[in-house]
């Protein structure tokens, strides 16, 4: 599928619209959820254009993952978090809403459930 570069995460990159940035490198960026599921719920993407894991590179993949393992140890330490849940969701059918390739990043802690 074609990626839109109107969507919104596209916009953030380009600083279109204003994201509560967490952290950056050269591949990847990391801002708050605007609507979060748990104290410290954070997106990553990639800065390159990919729609979805379905049509990402191996370097868009390693780069992405990398920096969701970084910003799990960062919230687990800075939320005081039980454990970490990753989500990623592809297409429609599969939940994307926003489709530029993004990685929820979810601190847990023991028994508490994440908001709707
Ligand atoms: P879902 O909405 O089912 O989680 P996605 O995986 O596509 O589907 O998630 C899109 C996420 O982007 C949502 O968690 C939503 O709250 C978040 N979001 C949408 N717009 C913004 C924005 N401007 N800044 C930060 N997060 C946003």
């Amino acid at each position: 599928m074609a990626y839109d570069t109107d969507n919104i995460f596209a916009k953030i990159l380009r600083g279109e619209i204003p994201s509560e940035k967490l952290y950056e490198d050269e591949d990847t960026y990391v801002f708050m959820d605007i609507m979060p599921r748990a104290d410290g719920h954070c997106l990553i993407i990639p800065k390159t254009q990919c729609r979805n894991m379905l049509d990402a590179t191996p370097e868009q993949l390693t780069a992405c993952l990398k920096t969701v393992q970084k910003m799990g140890h960062a919230v687990m330490q800075a939320f005081g978090a039980d454990g970490v849940t990753v989500q990623q969701f592809n297409e429609a059918a599969g939940g994307q809403e926003v489709f530029h390739l993004h990685y929820h990043v979810l601190p847990r802690h023991d028994g508490v459930k994440l908001r709707p």
